[in-house]
Order: structure tokens, then sequence, then C-alpha cells
């Protein structure tokens, strides 16, 4: 795109890899995206083209085997391949989870055993906060882990876990009852190491098949069924139990950003879309782009587009520099998303008719808004966040 959603200030090592990610979006991504989407397959051949570009290791740290790259650059790459493809971003959407909170938040030891393998793309990560009575609510988490001995007996049922098959780590957070009066004290996660699959994959903990979704095909996403399944107290994420809540939000909370990010990529294939197919498409002896009503929705969808662009940038620098991003990663998520779903809605009206065949990419564009409307937290939620922030920020002295 030559003028929307630019970001100024990129290093040469940005610039080179976005460059590099956008060539492989449009050769690779955008002309095989609504094949693969229409017939839900998982896309091998897209998966293991990333791996080879390193982009599973993009922000893991170079001693580790990754490239070492910030939370921006990340985004700046999401918003490239969501723009071929939403589902391959999701792909690597909970890998990067995974592998953030190992890193901030693992033990010396997980580290060194789990991050060269992530970074090389051999290890592929999942997480599952959710279950089938919440998903906002995660304070409320019912699966259980009691203590036996040296290790934890995990029972319960997990919901709407993307790449919970094609996955081979899964973050899991799980109540331990730690005696704690406030219930986010009482959870704790574990990194289950699992084969990749459905079924029973390892005793006690069944991947039943993929959800079928109205969009968002092609990745895999599941429920995960413990029972009695035994695991290792060195499995939990950093050693200690009862930390699990705050180590899932920070994960969350880049993943935000990341949602956002994907929002963006939407928005902006929409109106790449749709600027083309208004000029192409003729009415009343001119191409309805000559329309003031079509060229003022032009004008209007990319305004939402370079807006979210920004707040993505925003939330995403802010996290690199070390500041805590949750108001600005929450309003990034809100608007980006929002204006998502309005963009796809104009480029879909623009293409009149057409829109609403399968043979046009604005229908599939439409299936997908929708999830970033509720993934990594809905709207709801995010304003909850902000406001939360909000009052803490600017408390009355009243
Ligand atoms: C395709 C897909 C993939 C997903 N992948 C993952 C994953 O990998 N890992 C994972 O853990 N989860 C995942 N999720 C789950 C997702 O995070 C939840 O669906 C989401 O957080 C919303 O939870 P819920 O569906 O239980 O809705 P609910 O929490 O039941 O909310 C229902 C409605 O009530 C509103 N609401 C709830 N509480 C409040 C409140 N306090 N104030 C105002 N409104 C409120 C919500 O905004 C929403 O409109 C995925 C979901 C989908 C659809």
């Amino acid at each position: 795109m030559a003028r929307l959603a630019q970001t100024p200030g990129l290093t040469d090592v940005q610039q080179e890899i976005l460059a590099t990610v956008r060539d492989f979006v449009d050769k690779e991504i955008i002309p095989h995206a609504q094949t693969l989407e229409h017939a839900d397959t998982y896309p091998s051949d897209i998966v293991a083209g990333m791996k080879e570009m390193g982009l599973f290791g993009l922000t893991i740290p170079e001693e580790y085997g990754g490239l070492g790259e910030s939370l921006l650059t990340y985004a700046l790459v999401v918003e490239q391949i969501a723009r071929g493809w939403m589902s391959v971003s999701g792909v690597i959407n909970t890998h990067f989870i995974v592998a953030h909170m190992i890193r901030h938040h693992g033990t010396d030891e997980q580290r060194r055993s789990l991050l060269p393998k992530m970074a090389a793309g051999h290890v592929r990560g999942s997480f599952s906060m959710s279950e089938p009575d919440l998903g906002s609510d995660v304070a409320s988490i019912k699966t259980r882990a009691k203590a036996d001995g040296d290790e934890y007996v995990i029972d319960g049922a997990k919901m709407w876990l993307t790449n919970g098959g094609s996955s081979n780590l899964l973050a899991v957070l799980v109540r331990t009852d730690e005696g704690a009066e406030k219930a986010h004290q009482n959870l704790t996660a574990f990194l289950v190491e699992k084969p990749e699959g459905f079924g029973e994959v390892l005793p006690g903990l069944i991947i039943p098949g993929k959800i079928d979704k109205m969009g968002y095909k092609g990745v895999d996403t599941t429920e995960a069924v413990f029972s009695g399944f035994r695991i290792g107290a060195d499995k939990i994420l950093g050693g200690a139990s009862g930390k699990g809540f705050g180590q899932m939000m920070d994960g969350v909370e880049v993943g935000r950003v990341n949602v956002a990010a994907r929002a963006c990529g939407i928005a902006i294939r929409a109106f790449e879309l749709a600027v083309e197919y208004a000029q192409q498409r003729r009415t009343f002896g001119k191409a309805i782009a000559e329309h003031q009503a079509i060229a003022f929705k032009l004008a209007e969808m990319a305004t939402k587009v370079e807006a979210a662009h920004l707040m993505m940038v925003n939330a995403a620098r802010l996290k690199d520099s070390g500041e805590r991003n949750d108001v600005e990663a929450g309003m990034a998520k809100l608007i980006a998303s929002e204006y998502c779903a309005e963009v796809t809605q104009e480029s879909f009206r623009i293409h009149g008719g057409y829109g609403y065949s399968k043979e046009y990419e604005i229908e599939r564009l439409m299936r997908e808004a929708p999830f970033l409307l509720i993934g990594e937290g809905t709207s709801e939620i995010q304003k909850t966040i902000i406001s939360r922030g909000l009052l803490r920020e600017y408390k009355s002295r009243g």
C-alpha cells in the first residue's frame, strides 16, 4: 500500500523484514487464501515458508536462536500477514504469546529447553484460558489441578484453543487453590508438552476434533478435556503456583496489540479491494468511485485504517519501551476491531451483489472481521480495562 498505514522511524532491518513478508504475502498467501479457506485446509506450505523466514522466532532473543525483534516488528508483520489471510496470523499468534510468557515468566530451565525449539518452529505454542462456561470472567476458571507428591492431577474442560491440535506445547491456566482470598490468586499456568493431533494425545488429555467456525478457517480451534491428567510440578510456568493469572494477562496484553494488527491488516485489504472495484465498476455512465456517496465511503474507510494503524503502532512502541500498555493496547484493540468491522462492511456494500459471491475476497473478510470483536477480550471487556486504567490515572482529589 503506497500511502496508508505507513510507519515512520523503522530501522533498516525492520524495513527489510517487512518488505520480505509483504512479498511473501502477495506471492504465497493471497493467491491461495480463498481456496484453502473455503476447503478449511491447514496452510502447511505457507507455515513451512514462515518457518524458513524465521517468523516463529521473530521476537525470541538471539541467544535462544531467534531474531530478537520488537513487538512493533511483530505487529507490523502480523498486519501484513492478515492482509493476506487472517488464519495464517492465527497460526503464529498463540505461539508468539506462549514464547513471550516463557521468556518473561519461565524458569531458566524452561527458557533454555523450550525457546530454541520454539524459535526454529519445531515446538509450536497454543494457550488456553477459556472454558465452556467462561471467557471474559477468567478468574472463575473451574478446571482444577490437585497436588499429589511431585505431581499435579488436572481435571476439567477447556474451550476455544486456537492451534489446539496443531501445537505441541500448550500453556494452560487452571485453579490450584492456594488458599488466597482473591480468586485470581488461586490460578496457575502449566506448560503441557503434547504430541500434535486429535484424540487422546496423552493419557488423560483429549483434544477432540476442530470446532466448525463461521470464518477463520484453515487454522484449528479445539476443546481440550483433562481427566486425571498427571503433570510434574516442574512444568508450572516460572516454577511457583498461584501466579498464572498475571502471567496470562501479560501474554494477552501483547496479544491485544496483535489482534489490533490483524484488524488493521483486514481493513487495509478491504480498502484495497474497494478502491480497485470502485474504479472498475460503472453505473449511470461513470465509475462508481465518481459518485460522491462512494468516494466519501472510501475517504472514511481510509481514515479509519490510518487511525487504527497509528494507535496499534503507539501501543506496540509503548510496550517495547518497557512501559505498561494495558490502556493503550485496549484502546488499539477496541478501535481497530470496531473499525475493521465497519470498513469490511463498507467494502462489501461497494462490491454490490458480487460482494455476496464466494468468488470475491470480501466475503471472506466479512466472516473474519467479527472474530476480532471477540478474541483476546470483547469490546466490552476492552472498555472495562480502559476505563479502569483511566480512573486510576485521573483519580479525583475531591
Ligand atoms: C475463534 C476463536 C478462537 C479463540 N481462541 C482462544 C484461545 O486460543 N485461547 C483462549 O483461551 N480463548 C480463545 N477464545 C475465547 C475468547 O477469548 C472468548 O470467546 C472471549 O474472551 C469471550 O468470552 P465468551 O465467549 O465466554 O463470552 P462471555 O464472556 O460469555 O461474554 C458474552 C457477552 O457478554 C459480554 N460481557 C461479559 N462480561 C461483561 C461485563 N462484565 N460487562 C459487560 N459485558 C460483558 C461480552 O462482551 C459478550 O458480549 C477464542 C474464541 C474464538 C471465537
